[in-house]
């Protein structure tokens, strides 16, 4: 089997959303492509400072190595948050991702709950449970992972933010934010990334058109050491995203390409959205933490997640309000 695009070496990969057959070299190089394609649209290519937030997963190997093909290095910073997860979290993934970044000339900064929040996630969960609330670990995690990542964005002066979210999790969270109604979530996962606080730093998808397999298998190809343990508190993440990606993954396998569509005509509905909905105004600041939070809220979500596990005091007026 030759390959379908350089026509002289063996195919190994086939690429059911293009019909095509790859050799190895020309599907890394359809890759980066696509990405830089992504980028270009969003003006990465341009100038500017771009974090790239790292998890030391495939994705953020992928996402680094992908945007160091085509943008000058000294544009790069990489930050990675160690969530203090038992069993979880090694030392040596930090060290492999660094060692990695070295060879690619990017700078890592690294961080932790611990240090920067005062709790490691086990301990948020802890003080959680033996309150009696009823939160997902991922939500702390999640919540605090933002928070902090804008924060390293905004220390660092960075004009971005680059996530390693794959297609496979952008159709996921367009179709979640279109069940719950969230159109304020939904038109920010649009390719145009909007700002709705002065103290956001532009977050940007570089990967989002490509397929998770893809991703898996650049990683694959390129010999990356990352980090494969999957969480321990998986097991507590919401049903919804599992019965979705569930969903998906079948129509992909009826009609291939079908997520690529999904989000392509996302896109256009979202920069209509933009335009008829009124955006503009300012998120309001937390109380607490001076961090933008949800229009109508007086303390975000994070300070109100420690407020409520003990792990926060603030007086009683505060917490009158958050009753
Ligand atoms: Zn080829
Ligand atoms: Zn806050």
């Amino acid at each position: 089997m030759i390959c379908d695009i350089c026509r002289s070496r063996e195919a190994e990969v086939f690429q059911p959303h293009s019909g095509r057959k790859l050799c190895r070299k020309c599907f890394i190089e359809d890759i980066r492509e696509r990405v830089k394609r992504e980028a270009e649209k969003i003006g990465l290519d341009k100038g500017g400072k771009i974090l790239l937030a790292v998890s030391g997963g495939k994705d953020s190997y992928v996402l680094a190595d992908t945007l160091a093909s085509f943008i000058d290095h000294d544009r790069l910073i990489a930050y990675n948050i160690v969530e203090g997860i038992h069993g979880y979290n090694r030392k040596e993934h930090v060290e492999q991702l660094k060692k990695f970044l070295d060879g690619l000339g990017i700078e890592l900064i690294e961080d932790s709950f611990e240090k920067s929040i005062g709790y490691s996630l086990d301990e948020m969960v802890k003080s959680a449970i033996e309150k009696g609330l009823n939160v997902s670990a991922c939500t702390f995690c999640g919540g605090f992972r933002r928070k902090l990542i804008n924060n390293a964005g905004r220390i660092v002066n960075a004009d971005y933010v680059a996530t390693g979210h794959n297609l496979d999790d952008e159709v996921q969270a367009i179709i979640i934010n279109l069940i719950r109604g969230d159109i304020i979530r939904l038109v920010r996962l649009g390719d145009k990334p909007i700002k709705l606080s002065s103290k956001f730093v532009l977050r940007v998808k570089p990967l989002r058109k490509i397929y998770e397999w893809e991703t898996t298998m650049y990683a694959y190809y390129k010999g990356y050491n990352f980090q494969e343990t999957e969480c321990p508190y998986i097991s507590m993440r919401p049903t919804l995203r599992a019965k979705v990606r569930d969903l998906l993954y079948s129509l992909e396998s009826i009609k291939p390409g079908t997520l690529l569509n999904i989000i392509e005509e996302f896109d256009k509905i979202a920069e209509r959205v933009r335009k008829e909905t009124n955006l503009k105004e300012e998120l309001p600041t937390c109380k607490i933490c001076g961090e933008p939070t949800s229009y109508g809220r007086e303390i975000c979500k994070n300070c109100e997640l420690l407020i409520r596990a003990g792990l926060l005091n603030v007086d009683s007026a505060v917490l009158q309000n958050l009753k």
